[in-house]
C-alpha cells in the first residue's frame, strides 16, 4: 500500500505531494512505535508488581542476581541463588496482647494503619529483630494503648488465614490503667464481649471467644 501510493505520487510528478506523503508516513510510524512500546512497558510493569512464585523476592539480597525457584536440600521449592542464599519464606511472627480490665471487658484498638484501617482489633504487631514474642506483646500493648501490662502466659499460636503471619496471642494480667491511643491507633478503649464492635480479623474474634470460655472476659451484665 505504502509503495503503491509512493510510486503513484512519484510518478505523478508532484514533488510537494510526494514529500508531504513521506513526512506524514514517518510521523504515523513514530506514533505507532510509541504506542506499541508503551504497551510493552505497561506489560513489564504489571509483571514486575506480581511477586514470583514461592516468595516475595525476585533478586538475591546478598549478590543482587536473579533468584531461581527450585527444590532446595531435598525440601520444597524455594527461591535460591548460586551464591548460596536461600529464601526459606518462613512465617513472620506477630505478637498480640489480650488485655482484660478488672470488670471483665477487653482493651481494643481502632487501627490507624493497613490492613483494615479504621476497624477494631486486639493490640499487636510484628516482632522486632532479636526480640522475644512476649516482650513484643508487652511493647505493642504499650505503644498502641499506653498501658504497662504484665504478661501472664501464652494463650495460642495460629497462622493468619491466607497470609504467612504466625500470630502469638499473650494474655495480660487485668489492667485498669489510663488508655492512651498510640500513633498507629485512631482510638483505643475497653469493650464488653457482648458489645464488641465489628472486628474483621477472625483469629482475634476466636481468641476472645476462648477467653470468655476461660472466664477471663465477661458480658456487661456480669460485671
Ligand atoms: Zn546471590
Amino acid at each position: 500500500m505504502f509503495l503503491l501510493l509512493f510510486s503513484f505520487l512519484a510518478g505523478s510528478g508532484s514533488l510537494v505531494l510526494t514529500v508531504l506523503f513521506l513526512v506524514a508516513s514517518q510521523i504515523a510510524l513514530c506514533v505507532l512505535w510509541g504506542f506499541l512500546h508503551r504497551q510493552n512497558l505497561n506489560g513489564k510493569a504489571a509483571a514486575a508488581k506480581k511477586p514470583p512464585a514461592g516468595g516475595a523476592f525476585k533478586h538475591c539480597p546478598w549478590c543482587a542476581a536473579e533468584l531461581k525457584l527450585g527444590p532446595v536440600e531435598g525440601k520444597k521449592e524455594r527461591l535460591h541463588c548460586s551464591c548460596g542464599y536461600i529464601n526459606w519464606n518462613n512465617p513472620i511472627p506477630v505478637a498480640v496482647a489480650v488485655i482484660p480490665r478488672s470488670d471483665g471487658s477487653i482493651v481494643l484498638v481502632q487501627r490507624g494503619i493497613a490492613p483494615a484501617i479504621g476497624s477494631w482489633a486486639l493490640p499487636g504487631g510484628f516482632v522486632d529483630a532479636f526480640e522475644s514474642p512476649e516482650v513484643a506483646a508487652k511493647r505493642e500493648a504499650k505503644e498502641e494503648t499506653g498501658l504497662d501490662v504484665t504478661i501472664v502466659r501464652l494463650l495460642k499460636v495460629v497462622m493468619t488465614p491466607g497470609r504467612n503471619n504466625m500470630l502469638m496471642f499473650y494474655l495480660a494480667a487485668p489492667c485498669d490503667g489510663v488508655i492512651v491511643p498510640g500513633p498507629e491507633s485512631k482510638d483505643a478503649k475497653p469493650y464488653f464481649v457482648d458489645q464488641l464492635p465489628e472486628m474483621p480479623f477472625s483469629t482475634h474474634r476466636e481468641i476472645i471467644a476462648e477467653c470468655v470460655q476461660l472466664g477471663v472476659l465477661k458480658n456487661s451484665a456480669a460485671s
